[in-house]
């Protein structure tokens, strides 16, 4: 059976061939060397199976999963991930595991240029922790807190794909294009780099867009109004979803797209950003709070609630 430090050469130990890490794996810490005219940005995110994904969830997926909701914080903060560090609890040293499971943070690694740099290991209930540093141009972090009445809300992506892929794996049915989106979420790696300079606000959305846009308002002493008729929904979500459609877009949760806020005047930098579809939903009024429209003018109530720990999911 392969021990603590056979596991980590084995599976962790790989060459990152960046200059900004003058020293990496293997010794009693990581040495860093921050690039002068940037800030680093820390992020951090635990996945609890169980919890955060299904037992059972194939290791590959796991792998991918821990690193994505990391990387997609680095993006709503409008930074570029360099370093990544991996604290794992095993229940054992399941080498076939372990295999599928770097092989599944790797390839994202690798997509996003991201070098492994350190971690841990220990045993216990399978729990996987990711530390992500990334990079921004001095004093250009995007935060939650700039959002301004008559800016623009925006959101990247298809939100509620991924909800409804979870429902389908949990009853057991089959539904490609949602299930993908929620085992393997893609950080909005190239939005969030362009965000710098253009947003005035921004999160990522992991608790549903409702949830996670009434942070950013809180923050910024705003409040939003979101448009019913505008939200972006897809012919898979419309399919599984039906008239309930919007509910899942509002409030379905393990999206993992960018919610952030624009000025105005800034309405066609955002028609030109390419790599994702960026839907304009609504915009940053005066008061509290974020109230959702109906075409006909009446505020719509969503019949679901946003995910938080300690409360359960309500579906
Ligand atoms: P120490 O006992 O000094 O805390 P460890 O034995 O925990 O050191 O770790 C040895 C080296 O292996 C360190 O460089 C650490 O960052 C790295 N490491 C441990 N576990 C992992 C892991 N799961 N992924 C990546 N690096 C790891
Ligand atoms: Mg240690």
């Amino acid at each position: 059976m392969p021990g603590e430090f056979q596991i980590i050469r084995e599976h962790f130990q790989r060459e990152a061939g960046v200059d900004d890490l003058v020293l990496g794996i293997g010794d009693d810490g990581a040495v860093l060397r921050p690039r002068p005219g940037f800030d680093q940005v820390v992020v951090t995110d635990t996945l609890v199976e169980g919890r955060h994904f299904p037992a059972g969830f194939p290791p590959e997926d796991i792998g991918w999963r821990a690193l994505a909701v990391n990387l997609s914080d680095i993006a709503a903060m409008g930074a570029v991930p360099r370093f990544a560090f991996l604290n794992l609890t095993l229940r054992g040293p399941d080498d076939t595991w372990l295999h599928r499971f770097a092989g599944g943070f790797f390839e994202l690694a690798a997509r996003a240029g991201v070098a492994l740099a350190g971690g841990d290991t220990t045993e216990g209930p399978l729990s996987v922790t990711v530390t992500v540093i990334g990079e921004v141009i001095t004093g250009g972090a995007v935060r939650r807190d700039g959002a301004r009445p008559g800016d623009l809300v925006c959101i990247s992506g298809r939100p509620g794909e991924a909800a409804a892929g979870l429902e389908i794996l949990q009853s057991n049915g089959s539904g490609d294009v949602l299930i993908r989106r929620f085992r393997r979420p893609e950080p909005r790696l190239q939005l969030g780099g362009k965000l710098p300079g253009l947003a005035s606000a921004a999160i990522d959305v992991s608790d549903g867009l409702l949830a996670d846009l009434d942070h950013v308002m809180t923050a910024s002493g705003t409040g939003a109004k979101l448009e019913l008729a505008s939200l972006p929904v897809s012919d898979a979500l419309r399919d599984h979803a039906g008239e309930h459609a919007a509910d899942y877009v509002l409030a379905g949760g393990d999206d993992y797209e960018l919610c952030f806020c624009v000025p105005a005047g800034q309405r066609d930098t955002v028609a030109a950003l390419a790599e994702q579809p960026v839907t304009i939903i609504g915009e940053v009024v005066a008061g509290t709070g974020v109230e959702v429209i109906a075409p006909d003018g009446r505020p719509y109530v969503s019949g679901r609630r946003g995910f938080e720990h300690f409360r359960g999911m309500q579906a």
